[in-house]
């Protein structure tokens, strides 16, 4: 707020919007912010909106209704398959930013939400592994005899996938990394793990700006027949493989999980998208096979201060890209639709003029 209200934007947050992440209203006070009640008028005053999950808002806020034509807001809006949502900003002409579909490039780096997210998702997934494991993860010479290290198998080396590699070795976990990008053997091999090569199979995934395409299902069966003997090793699994806006790959069957040593322990991080394991299931903890199959939906919110700190200079550095201040500091909003940042990350827009400098 305070990097903003440098440009010239005043604020208003609902009272007690961070109280969940560790920030009283007092601070958003003291930051120069007007403290207020959820209500239509504050929305339909409002130049800009930041949300930060903004999925649900079509369900659940009737505000929304409120916005002014042309106003901004901004937020992660699940923008795949999300009909619905953008059906009713097109309805209020309103320009909505979906900060999923920020392209990946070095200039859009400090704004990237999901990679801030994923890295926290990542790092808190080995810890649940590590906690819920019956084993320790370091190798430990004791009186008692030698303990091996914990074997961490990771799937996917995205950037959740590499926090997630960085944080197992940082507990001492040999770990054993798969990815079909080529690119991603040497990143996995710089942090110190090993990289499992992809199938060799005429059918491989391509690559699309960094992403990988949607396995064929010949390609994943032979993935999966390539996974088994690296599970039967494994004490913990980080399941971290996605394509965006598709179901998530199925990289662990039943049949695989019967395999597994009974104590060891899948996190999935792909539960939201269909799970990479079968089984798993969104919020909770459940086993098969003797094996704890961990829901990794939403670790982002357990780790709820520095998620929020993230998330806020993420979203400052991309309001500074659409405020244009003038020399007496009044600021509003100006859309480059040429700037891929902008095009990129526009989910709906309507604005019949250019919005101006609240948020
Ligand atoms: P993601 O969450 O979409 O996917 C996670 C990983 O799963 C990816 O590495 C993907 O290749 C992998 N995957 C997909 N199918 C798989 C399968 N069948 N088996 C194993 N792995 C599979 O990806 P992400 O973490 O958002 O990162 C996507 C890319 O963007 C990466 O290349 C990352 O380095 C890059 N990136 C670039 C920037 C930047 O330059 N600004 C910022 C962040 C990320």
């Amino acid at each position: 707020m305070r990097r903003l209200a440098a440009r010239g934007c005043t604020f208003v947050v609902e009272r007690g919007a961070g109280q969940a992440s560790g920030y009283d209203d007092a601070s958003y006070e003291e930051a120069g912010a007007a403290l207020v009640d959820p209500s239509s008028e504050q929305w339909s005053q409002a130049d800009v909106v930041l949300a930060v999950q903004g999925s649900d808002l079509a369900q659940q806020r009737s505000e929304l209704a409120s916005l002014k034509p042309g106003a901004l807001l901004l937020g992660l809006l699940e923008p795949h398959g999300n009909d619905a949502l953008k059906q009713r900003f097109e309805a209020g002409r309103v320009t909505a930013l979906a900060l999923e579909l920020l392209p990946r490039i070095s200039r859009a780096q400090s704004m990237d939400v999901l990679s801030s997210q994923a890295n926290i998702a990542g790092y808190k997934a080995v810890l649940l592994a590590s906690a819920a494991l019956d084993r320790y993860v370091p190798m430990l010479m004791t009186a008692a005899g030698t303990i091996q290290p914990a074997r961490a198998l990771i799937l996917g080396a995205g950037v959740a996938g590499l926090q997630a590699l960085a944080t197992a070795r940082r507990l001492g976990a040999v770990a054993y990394v798969s990815d079909v990008r080529p690119a991603a053997k040497e990143q996995v091999e710089s942090l110190g793990g090993r990289f499992i090569d992809p199938p060799e199979l005429d059918q491989k995934p391509g690559e699309a700006g960094g992403y990988a395409k949607q396995a064929t299902e010949a390609f994943l069966a032979e993935q999966r027949r390539q996974l088994t003997e690296q599970l039967a090793l494994a004490d913990m699994v980080i399941c971290t493989a996605q394509v965006p806006g598709k179901k998530a790959p199925r990289l662990i069957d039943d049949a695989m999980l019967q395999h597994m040593r009974p104590g060891s322990v899948v996190v999935d991080l792909a539960v939201a998208q269909g799970g990479n394991c079968e089984g798993t299931v969104p919020g909770q903890t459940v086993f098969r096979h003797g094996v704890q199959l961990v829901a990794g939906d939403g670790l982002p919110c357990s780790v709820a201060n520095h998620a929020s700190a993230l998330y806020s200079r993420n979203i400052a550095a991309l309001l500074e890209l659409l405020l244009n201040t003038t020399a007496e500091g009044a600021s509003s909003v100006n859309l480059d639709l040429d700037d891929e940042i902008v095009s990129g990350c526009l989910f709906s827009h309507n604005a019949p003029e250019s919005a101006g400098g609240a948020a």
